[in-house]
């Protein structure tokens, strides 16, 4: 369960509103019964019920079960598509340990607009899913751009690239932070690409010998970077 409040021991954790309905009012729990907590920074705790008001339930941190685990510093830049596939994209780049999550507008985007706080709950509904202590942070929507414009030169860029039609390729074993650039729905335009292939810190990737839909390429490209780079 994810809290929003410091966690260690002794500690009193008050639930939220909607927290507190859904597990004392749905779910049943009671008094005495023994929860798994994060905050995305003080690892895992296990907090035990000492008031469960179906508005106002409170745990008391008992220890820690997990220590903190970072994920490495990888970033998914991915340029919004649908609705439903963005929040796909959200989920499973949580599971898949992304640090940050970073919607972009590129030449061919069609989406104008995000909901920046949907798209950070579901990364917090996600993490709470598959067990991990972090949450990754969703920023707004920016411009691919502007985010170039600004670019630390010590981070690579896997370029992931449909143009290079091919069996896929190695990345180069850069160490240190990394992103993987996934395009929209209609790609990369001419101008973006060029500026890319020009960028040494961008290493222009195939998936592969089919195209992918920009969800499938993301989970893809994520995993071709945890089994190359990852530890
Ligand atoms: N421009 C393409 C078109 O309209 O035919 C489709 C782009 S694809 C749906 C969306 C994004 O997924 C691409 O910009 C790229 O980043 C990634 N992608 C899809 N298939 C890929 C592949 N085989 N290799 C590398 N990247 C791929």
């Amino acid at each position: 369960l994810y809290v929003n409040h410091p966690l260690g021991a002794g500690q009193s954790v008050p639930l939220s509103r909607e927290q507190s309905h859904y597990l004392f009012g749905v779910m049943r729990k009671g008094v005495g019964e023994v929860l798994e907590l994060f905050n995305g920074h003080d690892g895992e705790w296990l907090g035990r019920v000492v008031q469960a008001g179906k508005r106002n339930g409170i745990l008391l941190c008992e220890r820690q079960s997990k220590p903190m685990q970072l994920p490495p510093d990888l970033w998914l830049i991915f340029a919004p598509i649908k609705k439903a596939r963005t929040d796909f994209i959200v989920e499973k780049a949580t599971e898949m340990g992304a640090a940050q999550i970073l919607p972009v507008q590129s030449d061919f985007t069609n989406s104008e607009r995000i909901r920046q706080d949907r798209l950070q709950n579901h990364a917090v509904e996600a993490a709470e899913q598959c067990g991990g202590t972090y949450v990754p942070v969703v920023h707004e929507l920016q411009k691919l751009s502007k985010l170039l414009d600004g670019w630390d030169v010590q981070r690579q860029i896997m370029f992931c690239d449909e143009t290079r039609l091919g069996s896929g390729e190695a990345l180069p074993s850069l160490a240190g932070p990394w992103a993987v650039l996934i395009g929209p729905e209609g790609g990369f335009s001419p101008a973006e690409r060029r500026r890319l292939n020009e960028m040494p810190e961008a290493h222009g990737v195939s998936l592969g010998p089919r195209i992918l839909r920009a969800d499938t390429a993301a989970v893809a490209a994520l995993t071709l970077w945890q089994s190359a780079l990852g530890d």
